[in-house]
């Protein structure tokens, strides 16, 4: 039996931005991954020479310091980094038209003006203006200075007159940012454009998702200057500077360790079972990374009150991904490709419909190292958005399963050929993948992006458990989906475990 003081399940960006604090900290971690390659859905992977990323594309706030993105912040702690190319523009493909966008307010004025008029200006000023203090109000509590005990008086007080400027605007942050919508904005674009923004940031409409993380993106996307990031060597670049972090601290990444139980003595979590049968004892704290449903199941019956359980485990889902992973020939391509597209069906059909989205993303245009020379790699995928109910229960070595994939492929493929019309022609490498390829190589329940927590109605829950010793970090915890929401919780459940003195002495580090 293996002893150390503090056990990691799963190295998603949230599990790893929590064991490389906590090793930075001083405590002996262990991070066991069921997977044969670190980072859940954020890992890459390589096939025939390109280098796929199975999961995010878009970054933004990570490659300046200091930011006030929180993934940022955990970088600079562990005092890790990764070299990030920086791009302004997105390809657009909306029932409107087919256009560029680039981040920033001016650009996209114009926009509105070319498809709009003038009254959609005007409203889409007024709107900037309004988020303005919402902005601010979203970043006036650090979320690096949070922990779950009663040490956050030190940590957090002197940050509360900050807060309490704000109240006003704390208030309305934390509804569903529709509600913003409804009073500030009539154009029926604007609003369509922000549902869209707003389901690629949380997996919901905006009527669902919380103001806060809307105006957190305001504050990033609409800052002077300001450029997106895309990390050299893909997502995995940056799970490796995590782990990095992790093991220059005397940290353990134990991968193809699948945890099949988290031991519970005495009421309180002592350790974990691998599917091998080894037992690992932490005697500090035993912390999940899987999602709310995948760790339920590893916890024996009666470990938890039963309302906390079932409530837990009721946890509304989102729906699942299909993917299309593309190794292309490289040559005579378009010449005025953009890295990322967006392109939307039908407004009307609502922006979370099956098949509705479909983002794109061509890497290697950022960063050559990605494929072989004269080559591309290619990511297209449904975002949150493919019912998992269509393919439960499939054999995947069946011919259902294949005319299924084959089905429900076509709408990338097609949106692919609106950028690429060859593109068929192209592929040396081509993977299709679907609601179960993500619940298999994810270990993801049902595949599913995530809870569907929806703003004004829930919360995503806070990473402390009835069950001493058992914290939980991740898309399932509190504030919810997405790399610097992930960073939050993994970062507050190692500054919760952290002696108050070397939370503030980290904060003090990080300027905060
Ligand atoms: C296709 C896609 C595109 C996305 N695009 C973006 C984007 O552009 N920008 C953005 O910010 N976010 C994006 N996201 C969201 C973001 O990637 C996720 O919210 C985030 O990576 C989830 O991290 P996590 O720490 O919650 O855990 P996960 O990534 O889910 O990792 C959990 C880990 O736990 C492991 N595990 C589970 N059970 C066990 C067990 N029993 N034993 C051992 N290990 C176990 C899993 O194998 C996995 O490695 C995207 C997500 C997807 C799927």
């Amino acid at each position: 039996m293996d002893r150390t003081e503090v056990i990691i399940i799963g190295s998603g960006v949230g599990g790893l931005c929590c064991a490389a604090l906590l090793a930075k900290y001083g405590f002996q971690v262990t991070v066991c991954e069921s997977h044969a390659i670190a980072g859940g859905a954020a890992h890459s992977f390589d096939r025939d020479g390109f280098k796929f990323d199975s999961g995010p594309s878009l970054y933004s706030g990570l490659s300046y310091s200091p930011s006030p993105n929180p993934l940022r912040q955990v970088l600079d702690a562990i005092e890790e980094d990764v070299e990030w190319v920086n791009y302004d523009t997105w390809g657009c493909l909306l029932p409107e038209g087919t256009f560029d966008t680039k981040v920033g307010g001016e650009q996209f004025c114009e926009i509105l003006q070319k498809l709009r008029g003038d009254r959609a200006v005007a409203e889409w000023k007024h709107l900037q203006e309004v988020m303005k203090p919402l902005a601010s109000a979203a970043i006036a509590l650090p979320p690096a200075a949070v922990r779950f005990d009663l040490g956050a008086i030190l940590t957090l007080g002197g940050h509360l007159p900050n807060v309490t400027r704000y109240f006003f605007d704390v208030l309305k942050l934390t509804g569903p940012y529709s509600n913003i919508l409804e009073e500030n904005v009539t154009d029926p674009f604007i609003r369509n454009w922000l549902d869209l923004l707003c389901f690629l940031l949380s997996g919901l409409p905006a009527n669902a998702t919380i103001a806060a993380e809307v105006a957190f993106m305001f504050a990033d996307w609409y800052r002077p200057g300001v450029k997106l990031d895309y990390p050299v060597g893909g997502s995995g670049a940056l799970v490796d500077a995590l782990v990095r972090g992790l093991a220059n601290n005397g940290g353990k990444l134990l991968l193809s360790a699948h945890v099949s139980e988290i031991v519970v003595e005495q009421n309180r979590a002592v350790g974990v079972k691998l599917r091998d049968g080894k037992e690992i004892r932490a005697s500090k704290a035993v912390i999940s990374n899987a999602s709310v449903w995948d760790t339920l199941k590893l916890l024996p019956k009666n470990a938890l009150p039963k309302e906390f359980y079932q409530e837990r485990e009721a946890t509304p889902e989102c729906d699942s991904f299909m993917h299309l992973h593309l190794g292309i020939d490289g040559a005579n391509l378009p010449q005025d490709l953009a890295c990322h597209y967006i392109v939307v069906e039908d407004w009307d059909r609502g922006i979370d419909a099956p098949q509705n989205v479909v983002l794109v993303s061509i890497p290697s245009l950022l960063d050559p190292t990605l494929a072989p020379p004269g080559k591309q790699t290619i990511h297209v995928y449904t975002p949150g958005n493919e019912p998992y109910q269509l393919w439960q229960g499939l054999d995947r070595k069946s011919e259902a399963y294949k005319i299924l994939k084959q089905e429900r492929s076509q709408v990338m493929w097609q949106a692919l050929e609106r950028i690429i019309p060859d593109i068929r022609s192209r592929c040396e490498v081509t993977m299709v993948g679907t609601p179960l390829t993500h619940q298999r190589f994810l270990r993801r329940h049902n595949g599913s992006y995530g809870p569907a927590i929806k703003a004004g109605k829930g919360i995503f829950p806070p990473p402390t458990t009835p069950l001493p010793g058992l914290f939980c970090c991740g898309d399932s915890t509190f504030p919810g989906i997405g790399l610097p929401a992930v960073a939050v919780s993994g970062m507050s459940v190692a500054n919760t475990i952290a002696p108050v003195e070397k939370h503030l002495q980290m904060l003090k580090n990080l300027g905060i």
